[in-house]
């Protein structure tokens, strides 16, 4: 007697859909198959898709910026991602100027992180990082995570990496995961709000590339939020080159900051023109994982001073992230939203719908459609308000359990995923 029997769904699997059912065990997928098996219970998912659940590589939960909080703490953020079908989301601890640092920065994050519903897992972040890359690496690792993060600007505030740092860095055997801004092209002053694209201007994302080109070494490198077409065009088709975007950056444009209400689209590296967007759009084939950079802020905070640089930067959305992505690309967004993240950030068991691997998943139906309203348990507003979205995501579940079923989100706590891989348990085979 099995635990849990998917009926009737078309079930996607190894990149196809299979009109299969789902036998679940416990936290597992324990086999598919075209016969009815005896389990305690049975779900029939007629006329839905059974979507792999999806992992959010780069979500800011209650990030302290020091002058404001980001307004969605692990649980709030969390129960946004499930109604999105996110079943693991990937945050990043607080940067650290010294290895010695980081069991304390994780040993915090992970406290926090506790209330998460959905699992979760952590990249490293380096400031202005001072100490020694290779004890640091070790440290990452056995911590049970394979990313490290740094940036290329915010130089005012010390986070900036230093060459040195970064080249030892992308020499390592990790994910180095870059914000790329060149610095010096950056102006952290800026006061106006409907031209701030300006201040960080798309040369500054594109030198950034081209000197992280340069320097790319043993590793694998991973660019955070490419926020242009052209970003995508210099990285696409290399060797141990991550791209990943962000569903902003194909859907808006720096016009938004213009008006009354441009205060709530500030975020970093900016929205870029129009014709930056069509190229992005254009490449999407090139982006290999979705981010969302969920990092909300409320209304009135965004709203609050007309000054571009004393506003919180950031966004949410994370519930719609699918939805917009899928509406626009289709069933291509599924692995860059799943596989491709667990993959390369070594998730196992996560990211694909294979026998031995977590009953990670969500019920879609592709025929609904969603509107995207204000968010009412995270910020209260979203950029997207408004907008008629292709399908709707009915169920979401984590680990054999609905975490978010037909709209109720259930009691679960979610846990901290390592990074490790053992190809062979994921295999999937259709019985
Ligand atoms: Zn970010």
């Amino acid at each position: 007697m099995h635990d849990l029997l998917l009926t009737g769904g078309r079930v996607y699997v190894d990149g196809r859909f299979e009109d299969i059912n789902i036998v679940i065990d416990g936290e597992t997928i324990t086999a598919f198959t075209r016969e009815t098996k005896e389990a305690k219970k049975k779900l029939d998912c007629h006329g839905l898709m059974i979507l792999p659940g999806l992992i959010d590589p780069h979500v800011h939960m209650e990030l302290d910026l020091g002058f404001a909080t980001s307004c969605d703490d692990f649980y709030k953020g969390s129960v946004a991602a499930v109604r999105g079908g996110v079943t693991t989301l990937i945050d990043f601890l607080a940067p650290i100027e010294n290895e010695t640092e980081i069991t304390a920065a994780f040993d915090s994050r992970l406290n926090l992180a506790k209330e998460c519903v959905t699992d979760y897992a952590m990249h490293a972040t380096l400031g202005n990082f001072k100490g020694d890359v290779v004890r640091l690496i070790e440290s990452v690792k056995q911590l049970g995570m394979n990313s490290v993060k740094v940036f290329t600007t915010y130089s005012e505030s010390n986070r900036m990496v230093s060459d040195q740092v970064l080249t030892q860095l992308l020499d390592q055997e990790i994910v180095t995961m870059v914000h790329a801004e060149d610095d010096r092209l950056v102006d952290s002053e800026w006061q106006e709000i409907a031209t701030y694209e300006s201040s960080r201007p798309l040369d500054a994302e594109l030198s950034a590339l081209k000197n992280l080109l340069l320097k790319q070494g043993r590793g694998t490198l991973y660019v955070v939020h490419v926020s242009s077409g052209s970003g995508v065009k210099l990285l696409a088709g290399r060797d141990r080159v991550v791209i990943e975007s962000c569903p902003h950056y194909f859907y808006l444009t720096k016009d938004s900051f213009k008006g009354e209400y441009g205060g709530l689209y500030l975020l970093a590296p900016p929205l870029r023109n129009n014709a930056e967007r069509e190229k992005l759009n254009k490449a999407i084939e090139n982006v290999y994982t979705i981010g969302t950079d969920h990092c909300p802020f409320t209304k009135s905070e965004k709203l609050e001073t007309r000054s571009a640089k004393s506003i919180p930067k950031g966004i949410g959305s994370i519930q719609y992230s699918f939805l917009l992505m899928y509406d626009r690309f289709g069933e291509q967004v599924i692995e860059k939203m799943s596989r491709h993240v667990a993959e390369v950030f070594r998730l196992k068991g996560k990211g694909k719908l294979a026998e031995g691997c977590d009953a990670d998943l969500f019920l879609f139906d592709p025929l609904g459609e969603t509107l995207v309203e204000s968010d009412v348990e995270t910020e209260d507003y979203s950029v997207y308000e408004g907008m008629k979205l292709k399908g709707r995501i009915v169920s979401t579940m984590l680990r054999g359990k609905f975490v978010m079923e037909a709209g109720k989100i259930a009691e679960t706590s979610g846990r901290y995923i390592r990074s490790e891989c053992d190809e062979g348990a994921c295999s999937s085979t259709i019985l």
